[in-house]
């Protein structure tokens, strides 16, 4: 008798199935979302597949990178598959929020958690600070060590981001190597401290690469822009002052960090709005004294 292969179960169409799905997946790339979509919108659309055995389907799954597609077999028991629905959707969830290679949040889920910690820094009247890291002549690690090298250092950087920040800030990998931090509640000469010893253990992180003799440092440069929630400002506005903050950084020899003047100073004067440490910071240069 010929050895049934478990993959494939042997009346179920898999190559018809495949197609089916390819068919409806490329349909639904091409159809014009409305721009008005909420979050939640979205349906899950439900098929019976007559043959197709659970086995038979992971395999499938396994073998086509099928991981946006569930299924629910038709048993006696659903809540092993409902578990097992929901564990994927959490996956799903994650991988649509995170960076493969540190884990950390994607640019998509920054820009949307810096929108919602700016209207909650407004409405309460908090500090926020955003600060944009970028490694410094990172094309010439890649260069001279190659690339898997390079996704090392990056990873290295994630997980000292991820080890340093507190429960409450968020780190995001927001471009090659780029990473950005947030940090809810924490004004611009506290914001500074927690940079400059950042910016302190990456310089003295000694990077092991497969294949290169000697480990490898890196220096990171840092934009910081605040705002003390006093007023409304919008993402753009903070991301942009942080950006500038980290340009000049960089035209400053890198391996530092600039502060941008904080972004709600341009306000009408208002005496309470800058504590004498971040003036004299701001003017001086000086953070303590
Ligand atoms: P600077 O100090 O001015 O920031 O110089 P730089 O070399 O770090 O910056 P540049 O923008 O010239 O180069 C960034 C490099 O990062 C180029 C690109 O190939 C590399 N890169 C982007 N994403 C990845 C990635 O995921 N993995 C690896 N290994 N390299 C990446
Ligand atoms: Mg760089
Ligand atoms: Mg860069």
């Amino acid at each position: 008798m010929k050895p049934v292969d478990p993959g494939c179960t042997p009346d179920f169409p898999e190559e018809a199935l495949l197609a089916e799905l390819d068919v409806l997946r490329r349909m639904l790339e091409e159809m014009d979302k409305p721009e008005c979509a909420t979050e939640g919108d979205g349906m899950v659309i439900m098929r019976l597949c007559s043959g197709l055995s659970l086995e038979g389907w992971e395999s499938l799954h396994n073998r086509r990178d099928l991981r946006d597609w569930l299924a629910l077999p038709l048993s006696a028991n659903p809540f092993p598959y409902l578990a097992r629905i929901q564990q994927t959707l959490q996956e799903l969830v994650f991988l649509s929020e995170h960076d493969p290679l540190t884990k950390l949040y994607n640019r998509g889920a920054f820009e949307r958690i810096l929108s919602a910690e700016l209207v909650r820094s407004a409405r309460s009247g908090q500090p926020l600070a955003l600060v944009l890291l970028d490694l410094d002549d990172f094309k010439l690690v890649n260069d001279t060590h190659g690339h898997p090298c390079g996704d090392r250092v990056i990873e290295t950087i994630g997980a000292l981001l991820a080890a340093e920040k507190r429960t409450y800030d968020s780190a995001a990998r927001i471009g090659g190597e780029e990473f950005a931090l947030i940090l809810p509640g924490v004004g611009l000469v506290r914001a500074v401290g927690v940079i400059e010893r950042l910016i302190e253990s990456a310089r003295s992180l000694r990077i092991l690469c497969n294949g290169v003799s000697q480990p490898l440092r890196v220096t990171l440069s840092a934009g910081l822009a605040c705002t003390k929630g006093k007023f409304a400002i919008t993402s753009d506005t903070l991301y942009s002052l942080a950006d500038k903050a980290l340009y000049e950084a960089k035209a400053q020899g890198k391996d530092r960090l600039v502060a941008a003047p904080i972004a709600d100073l341009t306000a009408p004067p208002d005496k309470t709005l800058v504590r004498a440490d971040e003036k004299r910071f701001l003017f001086t240069g000086a953070i303590k004294g």
